[in-house]
């Protein structure tokens, strides 16, 4: 177990690091964030930064000497540099669980053996392969990228076969998984942190509207059909983290159908679906996955209220904080981000109760 006073580097410098970060000093720690970009949201309230690529050894040797242990807030980390930060300090969640979610295929393939239920998928490595695929699979489908995919960026969609050419030229000619389109009622995410222990506690699990493959709103309690199969996603969720030897946050994402619920991917990190955590658990996502990280006892999910709600403020969104700053009812969090884009995440607000 870490004392206070020792520091926790995170990989990563946007929102998820800046609330992890909050988490980090509110528990008396310190915090080292290693991201490439100017301006990272995490150091405007961390108490160190280091600038650089991920690639860069250099600084990674100097990083790993400067922490305690390490986390990330990003999973595209390159496999090399956390190999190489690994053998200098501990780094949670490992390498383990970044190999399985960084690779769509692996994630679909690990989640199968332990039993779930996923779209109906193919391997697409080659242009010839997405015929066959097609064939496979049926009509319509999603054309996904492997690696390097968040938010919807690196899919497209194939309604037809004309247009196969343009979806395999749209995700940069990689190798990639067709998946048949699934016709869910609704989306749901597990949220879980699994302590060094192996204790795993989990919160009640939100309803997910997405618009334009961006996360929209998070909402609890879900409907009756989502209430219905929690508890096989929840297990599911468990023995994957189980499995995989995770510490920290786990986040599964999944499709609520007709005949059960479908699985759809996992982050091994906190989550934009669970920030409601933050006004509307006993204990928020962030500070269970700095305790899992630093080896202290994980804190109860009770909820806070019996409704929440949590609304991304998206691109232009921003533009009414005078009326969300001035709302009472709203708990508006700003990531600090100097220039609003389409689809950049800007915040976020949290509402309980009716
Ligand atoms: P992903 O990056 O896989 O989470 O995809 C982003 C969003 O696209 C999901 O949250 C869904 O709304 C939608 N989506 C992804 N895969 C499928 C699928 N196989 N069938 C239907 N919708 C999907």
């Amino acid at each position: 177990m870490l004392a206070p006073g020792s520091t926790i580097g995170i990989l990563g410098g946007g929102q998820l690091g800046r609330m992890l970060a909050l988490a980090v000093a509110e528990l008396g720690y310190r915090c080292h964030i290693f991201a490439p970009e100017a301006d990272a949201p995490a150091s405007e309230v961390a108490a160190f930064t280091t600038r650089a690529e991920y690639g860069d050894a250099a600084a990674l040797k100097a990083f790993a000497a400067a922490v305690d242990v390490v986390t990330l807030e990003w999973e595209n980390v390159d496999r090399e540099a956390v190999r190489q930060l690994a053998s200098d300090v501990p780094v949670h969640p490992g390498a383990h669980s970044l190999e399985v979610a960084q690779d769509r295929m692996a994630e679909k393939q690990f989640v199968e053996w332990l039993g779930g239920r996923t779209a109906t998928w193919a391997q697409v490595d080659s242009r010839e392969a997405l015929d066959a695929a097609i064939a496979q699979v049926g009509l319509p489908a999603i054309l996904k990228t492997r690696r390097f995919g968040y938010d919807g960026k690196g899919q497209a969609r194939i309604m037809v076969a004309g247009d196969a050419d343009a979806a395999w030229a749209a995700i940069g000619c990689q190798p990639a998984i067709l998946e048949g389109f699934v016709n869910f009622a609704h989306e749901f995410s597990v949220i879980l942190c699994r302590g060094q222990d192996g204790s795993i506690v989990d919160w009640p699990v939100p309803v997910n509207l997405h618009k334009g493959g961006i996360l929209a709103t998070s909402t609890l309690p879900p409907p009756a059909l989502v209430r219905a199969q929690a508890a096989e996603a929840v297990q599911l969720a468990r023995t994957v983290a189980e499995k995989l030897g995770h510490i920290g946050v786990l986040t599964a994402e999944f499709f609520a159908c007709k005949d059960g619920p479908r699985f759809n991917e996992i982050a091994p990190r906190v989550h934009n679906s669970g920030h409601w955590t933050i006004e509307g658990s006993a204990t928020s996502q962030f500070e269970n996955h700095v305790r899992a990280v630093v080896g202290l006892p994980l804190r109860p999910t009770t909820l806070m209220s019996a409704r929440i709600e949590m609304t991304n403020l998206i691109g232009d969104d921003v533009a009414d904080w005078p009326r969300l700053m001035a709302d009472p009812t709203a708990h508006v969090h700003l990531y600090g981000k100097a220039q609003s884009r389409a689809g950049r995440k800007m915040g976020h607000v949290t509402r309980l109760g009716k």
